[in-house]
């Protein structure tokens, strides 16, 4: 490629609403260029990693037997209905009308299409196991589209989907998956970790996060110093082993006390002369089943995944100020006594006497709250948040501590939830109608991306490995007036071409600086830096990007630069 016919949009500066370095990065490259929240162009240079990301993943999706389909980006919403997540999936899910007034959702993910399409096509065991896949865009309206292409609104994503005749079988096309996706972020130089993680919206009993390993990541990772147990956040168990005995004896008379205008844990508590511990936080839920209220220790936070499992419910929010008063009481002093909705409340709840709650009334918080006596409690769970030097499950008891990192891919064991909502069944060798046992694959090519650029870069730029790097090779003519240094310059980079490198040639009437500054921000890992001192001494310059190191190399010895390329890559 020639960069002076190229289209290389580089930017000195990044714009101002660029939070993360990958961010700030892709636009100053000229990969990405946003047209709307969450939405974005990929111009030329963006494209061209784009590509070679989705050719790692097509590739190592075919290696497994996987069968690439495209499925359409617009679905009607009988499917949705049909699997009963219509109603459930909120306002991730953008949803229309056609002319004829028939309803519609863009894709946020195609569980619903793929079972549809397999009970159609596949009616006897002996067509399984079979494993399907597509590359093609997704749209989910994310409430908070950020960080680029990280978390945008429409993203292409690689969704996989495995039909099996039983879960014997199902596990094994799980870790045919499970070790494609290592090799695939193994191919694209990620620090990652596969990690135990919540299922969300796509159900199904079992799923592994893939995160890669860096400070700027949104999910939070706990790992044990022990055992190798490592889960996200969202979804470590937390182990509550403490022995207690409550003595009724020591229930002290309820008190309501004034707390004007003390909102917070840390103000009630400091306020009230007591420890955070001692305060019990009531969290006011919105859920599918109506409102529920769950107690929190006032050191703990509440994890809606885990509150949502608990509860087996399919949607689990905070309520927002409005419903709370409507349950007659108020946001920052809620408490559970004559609160009339079910109350279910974390474990650490257990052993406490005498705590401090709201009192449902404005500026006022009850003291030496106990259950039993003054309310009760439906159920008590593990509904906290895991938080570091916490104990793990393992036998050895380790602590466990927080990472964090950017989920790069999901892998899921669905079970029968879809093939049994949607009816969707083949013949067994006995003749026997079954429904087919599902997996489902995802991963999101612009999320690798990003998660790449998040993790290799400097001062200057990006620092891509030679598998995703928009070219291989640079070679930078620093004097184009020189008639050797364009001789030279074109003969290197004709034989990186016959040699099948992807190679690119900054002929642009530009300085020498200017060309450095562009071959480092993009990432390019290789730079053949011919100029009219080095020819001089009858050599080029071979700098590599990600080392910094650079050695002459006989201007003639062009093998040698391939070899160089080869050994060191
Ligand atoms: P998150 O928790 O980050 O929203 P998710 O659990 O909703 O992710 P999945 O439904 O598992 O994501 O989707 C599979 C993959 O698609 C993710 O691992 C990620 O790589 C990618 N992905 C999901 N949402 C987005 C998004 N908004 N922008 C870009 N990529 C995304
Ligand atoms: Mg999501």
């Amino acid at each position: 490629m020639r960069l002076s016919k190229f289209l290389l949009a580089t930017l000195r500066e990044a714009p101002s609403d660029a939070e993360t370095q990958s961010h700030k990065l892709m636009i100053r490259a000229g990969m990405i260029r946003r047209i709307a929240a969450g939405i974005y162009n990929f111009l030329p240079t963006g494209l061209r990693v784009f590509k070679k990301v989705e050719n790692i993943i097509r590739e190592e999706m075919n290696n497994t037997g996987a069968l690439e389909v495209m499925m359409p980006f617009v679905t009607p919403s009988d499917l949705w209905i049909k699997s009963g997540r219509w109603d459930i999936y909120g306002k991730e899910l953008l949803r229309f009308k056609d002319r004829a007034d028939r309803e519609f959702c863009l894709g946020p993910t195609h569980e619903e299409v793929v079972t549809d399409l397999v009970d159609r096509e596949i009616k006897s065991y002996k067509n399984l196991p079979l494993t399907i896949y597509q590359i093609q865009p997704k749209f989910r309206d994310e409430i908070r589209p950020r960080f680029g292409v990280m978390r945008a609104r429409e993203f292409v994503m690689k969704d996989a989907y495995s039909f099996d005749i039983d879960e014997p079988s199902a596990e094994i096309s799980y870790q045919k998956m499970f070790d494609a996706y290592k090799r695939i972020f193994e191919r694209c130089s990620l620090n990652f970790k596969a990690v135990e993680a919540d299922s969300g919206n796509i159900g199904g009993s079992v799923s592994h996060e893939f995160m890669v390993l860096t400070d700027t990541g949104e999910d939070v990772i706990m790992t044990c110093d022990k055992c190798d147990f490592a889960a996200n956040l969202k979804s470590t168990p937390v182990v509550f082993d403490e022995q207690y005995q409550i003595d009724r004896k020591d229930y002290l008379p309820l008190d309501l006390v004034a707390t004007p205008s003390l909102v917070s844990v840390s103000e009630v508590s400091e306020f009230l002369k007591t420890t955070f511990r001692n305060v019990v936080k009531t969290m006011i839920v919105s859920t599918n089943q109506g409102f529920e209220a769950a107690l929190i220790r006032g050191d703990h936070e509440l994890s809606i995944t885990k509150y949502k499992r608990f509860r087996e419910l399919d949607t689990v929010e905070l309520a927002t100020a409005d419903q709370i008063k409507k349950l007659n009481t108020i946001k920052g002093f809620s408490g559970p006594i004559d609160l009339d909705i079910k109350i279910y409340a974390d474990n650490a709840i257990r052993p406490m006497i005498n705590f401090v709650t709201g009192a449902n009334q404005l500026d006022k918080h009850c003291m030496n709250v106990n259950f039993g006596r003054d309310f009760n409690i439906n159920d008590f769970g593990d509904l906290r948040e895991a938080q570091p030097g916490d104990k793990c499950q393992c036998p050895e008891e380790g602590v466990l501590t927080t990472t964090r990192g950017i989920e790069v891919g999901h892998v899921f064991k669905l079970g029968r939830k879809y093939s049994d909502s949607m009816s969707a069944k083949f013949v067994d060798k006995n003749g026997k109608e079954k429904s087919f046992f599902m997996g489902c694959y995802g991963i999101g090519v612009g999320r690798v991306i990003a998660a790449a650029i998040e993790q290799n870069n400097d001062d200057n730029g990006i620092k891509l490995p030679l598998s995703i790097a928009p070219f291989e090779v640079v070679v930078i003519p620093t004097d184009l007036k020189n008639n050797d240094v364009v001789k030279f310059s074109e003969q290197i980079y004709h034989f990186l071409l016959d040699s099948k490198f992807d190679v690119a040639i900054d002929d642009r009437d530009e300085t020498p600086g200017v060309k450095f500054k562009d071959a480092e921000l993009l990432g390019i890992p290789w730079h053949v830096v011919v100029g009219p001192k080095s020819l001089a001494k009858d050599v080029v310059e071979l700098k590599n990007r990600l080392t910094g190191a650079s050695e002459e190399i006989k201007k003639n010895d062009y093998t040698k630069i391939e070899e160089t390329i080869n050994e060191t890559s």
